[in-house]
């Protein structure tokens, strides 16, 4: 049986994609399309915005029938409310969406009692890969291995370094009992710009279309190793969404994330 599935922000970019993607795999069946309530496409039939044929799905702004899971990508505000739904009709839901804040994680954790929830900032299978071994290989290599993380990303990008980036520093941190919040020096320049033992170089490029390119760097004197990850295409996330949603299906209640999907959680 196809896993019915619902997506909040169906309309969006990473909307579009998880339903286009979903559209082609016979795991899945769409059976909720959900936009904001203003949104130029209520009414309008999914498959037809999204240029597959008519596939009888309006888009509304509600949940009009009960899916077997949820996709939300979204923004924190409807990210939250559209769980406290979720909640209610006992739907296990999957967020997408980055810049929660604290009390919105604790919000997660309060509804992750009643549903199952996962929650990942990056959907990518290999960046979570990546999240995991850069930890290993920093706490292997120890103190005498200067780190240094860059990463390129296209010229319309607005934050810098990117999520990606901080997170893999605070997963050497965590790996390593270093304070993430001293021990970050973002590029150098001037007086700064000597090495300080332990720290770790954090550098952002902005060119052209580039989807997204980490690399960590672990160099002593003689050697240097270098993990990295490179995205070719934007699906990776939305594919990255679908697999976390088929796994949700049927999960106790409990906050998830990636690493719980991988098994590689310790
Ligand atoms: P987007 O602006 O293209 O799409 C968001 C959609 O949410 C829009 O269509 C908007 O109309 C809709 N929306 C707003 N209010 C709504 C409401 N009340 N009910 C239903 N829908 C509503 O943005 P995007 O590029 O698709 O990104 C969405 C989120 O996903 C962002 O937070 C982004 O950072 C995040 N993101 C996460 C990953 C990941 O791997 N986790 C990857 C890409 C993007």
């Amino acid at each position: 049986m196809a896993i019915k599935l619902g997506i909040i922000g169906c309309a969006g970019r990473m909307g579009r994609r998880i339903a286009s993607l979903a559209h082609e795999d016979q795991n899945f069946s769409l059976t909720c399309a959900i936009e904001r309530p203003d949104h130029p496409a209520q009414g309008v039939d999914l498959g037809e915005l999204l240029g597959l044929g008519k596939l009888d799905l309006p888009i509304r702004a509600t949940l009009a029938s009960k899916p077997d899971v949820l996709i939300d990508f979204t923004i924190p505000q409807v990210t939250i409310e559209a769980l406290g739904a979720a909640r209610k009709a006992a739907v296990p839901t999957v967020i997408g969406t980055t810049g929660l804040s604290s009390e919105q994680l604790v919000k997660l954790k309060e509804a992750s009692e009643d549903i199952a929830v996962f929650h990942a900032a990056n959907m990518s299978l290999g960046v979570n890969v990546l999240f995991h071994l850069v930890g290993q290989v920093a706490r292997a290599l120890g103190d005498d291995y200067d780190i240094e993380i860059s990463e390129t990303h296209h010229r319309f990008k607005k934050d810098a370094p990117s999520g990606t980036a901080l997170e893999l520093a605070r997963q050497i941190c965590a790996a390593t009992n270093k304070d993430f919040d001293s021990c970050i020096t973002h590029g150098r320049s001037g007086a700064q710009a000597p090495r300080k033992p332990g720290n770790i170089g954090m550098h952002a490029r902005r060119q052209g279309d580039v989807i997204g390119e980490h690399t960590v760097a672990f160099s002593t004197l003689g050697e240097t190793v270098e993990l990295s990850h490179k995205a070719h295409s934007r699906d990776i996330f939305a594919r990255g969404a679908l697999r976390a949603a088929a796994w949700l299906v049927g999960k106790e209640p409990g906050l998830y994330d990636m690493l719980d999907l991988l098994e590689l959680k310790k």
